[in-house]
């Protein structure tokens, strides 16, 4: 997971997601937020239910493997939804027969219910990406991160209209044992990427492109982003990636569970 290579650009999406346009302002916001949750009694924090026999147990690696097999690919769109771009994905998709999963920020979630059911009404598969897209939370205390997942888990359902999240996604991959084994509990599956688009930083339609097709081999899941800023370059680059793809005999699938 390289995190390290990540932290730039997620800054810069929270100052996206929060509104504001000085990320200074926002990481001080954040950072405010999380000492006051970290403060707290995990009880005082943790709204989801403790026990739901709706809820079945998945493993708590990280998945990388694709459902469809060794040809297939899970394309990946994180931080959404948003309102311009996410209906652009949603009809790239759909032009190209592809299914993705959406690692959704509880948020844009919240905010957005008509699009997490859109998702949801096209095929496609939930991912829980945190209430505020934290990428320390594998610095912060255990009640911080049950409140980062647990909320972000009830927000995304309340928004789907009861659909799950099938996976978690750690912002900027912060994953901790204990946020693996706590979203695997609720049914959510750790998931990584092999192939990062790097299309936050907006390196150019071409240079995505390039990347996918050289990284491809290296696994099946991509990741890409429809929220946090101009997005136009994503929406090129699927539109040129998703066909590329089948003709090299991928199929589109979901990360194994
Ligand atoms: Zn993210």
């Amino acid at each position: 997971m390289a995190r390290h290579k990540g932290k730039g650009w997620h800054g810069r999406l929270l100052a996206a997601a929060l509104g504001v346009t000085v990320a200074a302002a926002a990481t001080s916001v954040w950072t405010a937020q999380a000492e006051s949750a970290g403060g707290r009694p995990p009880q005082a924090r943790v709204s989801a239910p403790a026990q739901d026999r709706t809820v079945a147990k998945v493993a708590a690696d990280i998945a990388h493997a694709s459902d469809r097999g060794p040809r297939g690919v899970n394309i990946t769109i994180d931080d959404g939804p948003d309102p311009v771009w996410t209906p652009q994905v949603l009809q790239l998709l759909e032009d190209n027969g592809a299914k993705a999963t959406f690692c959704m920020v509880g948020t844009q979630a919240e905010a957005y219910p008509d699009l997490v059911k859109a998702v949801v009404a096209a095929g496609h598969r939930l991912c829980n990406h945190t209430v505020s897209h934290d990428t320390t939370m594998d610095t912060r205390s255990e009640a911080y991160q049950s409140q980062q997942i647990l909320d972000a888990e009830r927000m995304i359902i309340k928004a789907s209209g009861g659909v799950r999240p099938q996976y978690y996604r750690a912002p900027g991959g912060a994953f901790t044992p204990y946020s693996r084994q706590l979203a695997a509990s609720r049914g959510m599956r750790p998931l990584g990427w092999n192939v990062d688009t790097r299309d936050f930083e907006r390196p150019g339609v071409d240079t995505m492109v390039a990347t996918v097709k050289k990284e491809i081999s290296d696994g099946p899941t991509v990741l890409f982003h429809d929220a946090g800023g101009d997005r136009s370059q994503t929406v090129a680059a699927l539109g040129e990636v998703l066909p590329w793809l089948k003709q090299q005999g991928y199929s589109f699938g979901f990360p194994v569970r």
